[in-house]
């Protein structure tokens, strides 16, 4: 039996008017999902478990079987785990996003997706005038970095994700509570730093959008959760993703990582070369999970046309390719859903649960309607423990 999973993070959505009331996902040409949902089945499964926070690190942890109540920490341990960081226990890691900022106000949680390169730059020279014992910073994808802390100040603070706050003020959102006083401090000092440096005065001269300041957020110990061959019987496990939080997820759960060139968290991606790899890697594995962060980041941005073109990118270059490849085995399985929804209306993570498709050996064709959010939740297929979604796909929808 051969299993694929593939999530185009984010892309559901609500209703929009300047869509005439339909989701970007019900817009986009879509025949690839659409056939998953009209041969096998549809339905909807809660992946944010009441009292957490929307996001990918929740909900991708949920929908691989792993109940977020139990196994999550927060989310800069899982992409700590990316990159091979090594945590005691006691180690504290903090998400240090490099941000936009202006008049007191969260203007863009990725800093204009800044590259690499000018990243690297920005937080090395935040690390060196800080020099603070006991912190470390680590670069990663774009304006995605973490801070680790080993020492002995304990931490009991209330951080918010910078993408849940656009166009709202910082001081209603700056870490509070025990220990968050140096956090603070270096959320401050970089905001001092980064004001005429160099780096941003050549953005704002691109016209694009400054590294005003880090925010440091998503912090918490490393997680302990069990190999995923231990816990489902399913051996060689494949991840393929441009985001670290993915990275970190497939190293818990004793996956494979699989890069892919030209793979990115935007619209730019090399949708293609996702593909064929995905396709390729079903040869060698049992379960190849490929996820396209595309969607959620066209969203957060309020880019409606950029949205519904990366929802038919991934329909036509991950999921087609996919799906003709899995029928080359005598067994196959494929799940098609958005990790979370994505509102363009308000730029944030949403917290219906999330639309899926799944077809395959042993899955009865149910509902003959066309993939989409409304379509699935018309269903009476409805999870409402969204990590129970793992066992019901690896079972071919019985429970
Ligand atoms: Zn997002």
């Amino acid at each position: 039996m051969k299993y694929a999973i593939i999530i185009p993070d984010g892309a559901a959505d609500d209703p929009l008017p300047q869509l005439g009331g339909k989701t970007p996902l019900e817009v986009a040409h879509t025949p690839n999902m659409d056939r998953v949902a009209l041969e096998g089945r549809q339905g909807t499964a809660r992946t944010v478990p009441e009292g957490f926070e929307s996001g990918s690190d929740v909900a991708t942890m949920c929908l691989l079987g792993y109940d977020p109540k139990v196994f999550h920490t927060g989310r800069a341990p899982l992409e700590a785990a990316a990159q091979q960081i090594p945590l005691a226990p006691t180690d504290w890691v903090f998400r240090c996003n490099l941000v936009t900022t202006a008049d007191g106000v969260m203007k863009d949680h990725s800093a204009g997706g800044i590259s690499n390169a000018e990243a690297q730059k920005l937080i090395n020279e935040l690390a060196r005038d800080l020099d603070l014992p006991g912190f470390e910073f680590y670069t990663g994808v774009s304006y995605r970095n973490l801070l680790v802390y080993r020492g002995s100040e304990q931490f009991d603070v209330s951080t918010k994700p910078p993408h849940e706050i656009p166009e709202e003020q910082l001081s209603k959102w700056v870490p509070r509570g025990k220990g968050s006083e140096i956090l603070r401090k270096i959320m401050d000092r970089s905001r001092e730093l980064y004001a005429k440096h160099e780096i941003n005065e050549v953005r704002r001269d691109n016209n694009l959008n400054p590294a005003t300041q880090v925010w440091l957020w998503g912090q918490g110990h490393a997680p302990n959760m069990p190999k995923f061959a231990d816990k489902f019987g399913v051996q060689r496990g494949c991840m393929i993703t441009g985001v670290d939080l993915l990275r970190g997820l497939a190293v818990l759960m004793g996956w494979d990582v699989k890069e892919v060139d030209g793979m990115t968290s935007f619209h730019d991606t090399n949708y293609a070369g996702q593909g064929e790899a995905t396709a390729a890697m079903l040869d060698q594995y049992d379960i190849v999970l490929s996820h396209v962060e595309a969607p959620d980041e066209a969203s957060h941005q309020a880019d409606v046309r950029t949205k519904i073109a990366s929802i038919e990118a991934i329909d036509k270059h991950v999921v087609g390719p996919v799906l003709k490849k899995l029928q080359t085995f005598p067994e196959w399985r494929l799940l098609v859903l958005p990790d979370h929804p994505t509102n363009i209306a308000t730029r944030k993570h949403g917290y219906a649960p999330t639309c899926f498709a799944m077809a395959g050996t042993r899955v009865r064709s149910v509902l003959q309607k066309p993939y989409s959010e409304k379509n699935a939740a018309s269903s009476d297929l409805r999870i409402e423990n969204g990590h129970e979604l793992m066992e019901y796909f690896l079972r071919g929808g019985n429970m």
